[in-house]
């Protein structure tokens, strides 16, 4: 037994709850993924205890031996990764990266340009309920309604009248792949900086099945723990010319000491996604979205643009199942340990508790070791219990299938323990 299972068995129990869950459960929400055991490993170990406020070779603490040879190998491994000039591993999460760039180049007031929330964009990207709406002016860009494609003559235009100081591209729920130059020729057009957002993709940018922002806009942020599946947390990439303010702006200007035992899982996890085969799991990630959306786009379902380019799709549920909510299919599926989340699709009707679609994605089922063949079969499981939510029998059903595939594809079998 655990020392924790002994001493807290409330802590342990739900620690041990979790594990479960995830291996017995269809683990499909798009930024979620399962860590090695590795990377679970640096992310609990000793480092947690030390102090190392400051960069490597440069700390305010003494003892950093060892913390700053953990930070300089994350560095330098993102930094061969996504090939960037400058890196900083330290952000605590996504939306710290972000408040980084923003505290680097603007002041109070200055004005943002990004995508709208029910368009795909994200909290962090200047929404009221965050700081960046309420520190800063914001106006957004959306995607075209007909098309789901976001609409860059638009975004061109809106920039030319709006005179932004920064544009935020990247996004949690835009199914196709953004168009970096033309958001880059944008923001030039008005002498706005580019931030481009890479959270949830930034495993598919490392292993180039997705094309790289990096070298094109100014500022490049990102999730660790999303599609790269490394130790939870944050990362800024810019150029030389942007490092000094960018470092400051992280600290001292937005955080106190570096989570140093999420920086070794960074390191760890980053040392993975160096290794050839990262590249055939993130090719594996796309194929297995495709085979998804092919599935449910077979079955009648619609798709917000059409289909996907990466790792997730949007379902749109009002043409072909106009009764059946967001809130509804993400409850249905979860009944049946299918977790997946609602979410607002473009020109949204319903409230954001409630929704009009779907959000789907493949990393962790990938992660699992799913193929195309699993992946058809997850998608007539979804495609089934939406088709017939209150249905006993078809629950009954799905819910074998999914006891199946994840028996058969085990995450952890007890191993990181
Ligand atoms: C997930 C996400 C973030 C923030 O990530 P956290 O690590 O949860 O703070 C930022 N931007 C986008 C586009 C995201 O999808």
């Amino acid at each position: 037994m655990s020392d924790l299972a002994e001493t807290d068995p409330a802590v342990a129990d739900a620690i041990a709850g979790e594990e479960r869950r995830q291996e017995e459960n269809l683990e499909m929400i798009a930024s979620e993924n399962h860590v090695s055991p590795a990377v679970l490993e640096a992310q609990g170990s000793v480092m947690t205890n030390k102090y190392a406020e400051g960069y490597p070779g440069a700390r305010y603490y003494g003892g950093c031996e060892h913390v700053d040879t953990v930070e300089q190998l994350a560095i330098d491994r993102a930094t061969e990764l996504w090939s960037a000039e400058h890196v900083n591993v330290q952000p605590h999460s996504g939306t710290q990266a972000n408040q980084g760039v923003y505290f680097a180049v603007l002041e109070p007031g200055d004005k943002i340009l990004s995508l709208d929330l029910t368009h795909g964009g994200h909290l962090s990207h200047g929404h009221h309920v965050n700081f960046s709406g309420q520190l800063y002016e914001v106006e957004q860009y959306e995607v075209d309604p007909e098309t789901g494609y976001i609409d860059y003559d638009a975004l061109q235009e809106h920039a030319e009248a709006f005179d932004p100081d920064i544009i935020v591209s990247g996004s949690s729920a835009y199914p196709r792949e953004f168009d970096w130059e033309r958001v880059q020729a944008a923001a030039e057009a008005v002498d706005a900086y580019h931030l481009a957002d890479i959270a949830h993709i930034t495993g598919l940018v490392a292993a180039g099945v997705h094309s790289s922002p990096v070298g094109i806009a100014d500022f490049v942020t990102g999730s660790t723990h999303k599609s790269i599946r490394a130790g939870r947390g944050g990362i800024i990439m810019t150029t030389d010319e942007h490092a000094e303010a960018v470092d400051k702006a992280v600290f001292p200007g937005g955080q106190g000491g570096p989570l140093m035992h999420n920086i070794a899982g960074k390191a760890a996890g980053f040392g993975e996604a160096l290794e050839p085969e990262f590249e055939a799991y993130a090719e594996q990630v796309v194929e297995n979205a495709t085979v998804l959306a092919d599935v449910l786009r077979d079955r009648g379902f619609s798709l917000v643009s059409g289909g996907t380019d990466k790792h997730l799709l949007l379902v749109d549920l009002r043409e072909s199942h106009p009764d059946l909510t967001g809130a509804d299919a993400e409850d249905a599926l979860h009944e049946v340990g299918i977790t997946i989340n609602k979410n607002t699709v473009p020109g949204e009707t319903r409230s954001p508790f409630v929704t009009s679609g779907i959000r789907v994605g493949t990393p962790a089922l990938t992660t699992r070791g799913f193929g195309a063949a699993e992946m058809e079969r997850v998608g007539t499981c979804i495609a089934d219990v939406l088709d017939a939510p209150d249905d006993d029998g078809v629950r009954e059903h799905v819910a074998s299938e999914v006891d199946d595939l994840c028996a058969s594809f085990p995450i952890y079998d007890g191993e990181w323990r």
